[in-house]
């Protein structure tokens, strides 16, 4: 069986990078505005199944030594696949009651699906909530998802999710404004296009350095099209514009990356290949 944990460092943090499980996607949802015939070449060019994606949910635990750090939560009830943070914590001798701060970088159900208990309150019941104020109140009214590619059905789930798992988060929610060191050496970075207030993460200690991109790019093939869109993306515009300048920014700096979608861990570093970009995935051991 495929590991579900991956356990690394930067500088002096302690990290592991945490599957949630897995789920599989129409590939025209992870690529949307691509024609079908060249998607399909591109996709068996790359010898990867042409008709669906089948993405991992990877959450990340960051030990700062003084603060235990939890990005996202995973799409628990989403499907029998998916739902195993808790699980995955607890084997790594870890209690929800130990999570000091739950980053959630964006308020789609398979980042904010397990921040709940069984009981609707506070999955990690010591932790600050943390999300980026402008996702925070885009959520909590009416939020209008017609610049997506989502079907009616897709915005409905979303919408439900969003109000259903977020208003019971509001006494212990800390939102940001803007770039942010949320604990030390832990920084929030505007990502916005995929939603309006999606953020990125930059974590720094020793001269080392992970970006984590999260939904920024949601598939290793983001890289060499970064003009490829997903249906998710409420702004395909500003999605492209943030794409591209992160991933400048992770190639420039040689930054070690962790993408949320990218086959498990999704640890790996972003090479300029003069027109664009490629993933280089770190080597399992
Ligand atoms: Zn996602």
């Amino acid at each position: 069986m495929a590991s579900s944990t991956k356990s690394f460092s930067i500088g002096d943090m302690q990290c592991i990078a945490i599957s949630d499980g897995t789920f599989c996607y129409p590939a025209n949802w992870f690529f949307s505005n691509v024609p079908q015939e060249q998607l399909e070449g591109s996709l068996r060019d790359h010898d990867l199944p042409s008709d669906q994606v089948a993405t991992p949910y990877t959450c990340l635990l960051v030990k700062t030594g003084k603060h235990k750090v939890l990005v996202d939560t995973g799409a628990a009830g989403m499907a029998p696949t998916t739902g195993d943070l808790l699980k995955q914590l607890r084997a790594e001798g870890i209690a929800p009651e130990e999570i000091t701060t739950v980053v959630l970088t964006h308020g789609h159900p398979d980042h904010i699906g397990g921040v709940l208990d069984a009981n609707q309150k506070p999955a990690f019941p010591n932790a600050s909530y943390v999300m980026s104020r402008t996702e925070w109140d885009f959520w909590a009214g009416d939020p209008n998802l017609n610049s997506s590619g989502l079907n009616d059905h897709l915005k409905e789930l979303l919408v439900n999710c969003a109000h259903a798992n977020l208003p019971p988060l509001k006494e212990c929610v800390e939102l940001l404004d803007g770039e942010k060191e949320i604990v030390s050496g832990v920084y929030a970075i505007p990502a916005p296009g995929h939603t309006p207030g999606h953020l990125a993460l930059l974590l720094l200690s020793s001269n080392e350095q992970l970006l984590h991109m999260s939904d920024s790019v949601l598939h290793p093939m983001n890289l060499e099209y970064p003009a490829w869109r997903n249906v998710f993306d409420l702004s395909e515009d500003t999605a492209a514009t943030t794409r591209r300048r992160l991933l400048d920014r992770a190639a420039a700096d040689d930054a070690a990356v962790l993408a949320y979608h990218f086959p498990f861990p999704g640890l790996g570093r972003v090479r300029n290949n003069g027109t664009a970009w490629r993933w280089e995935p770190e080597n399992p051991s």
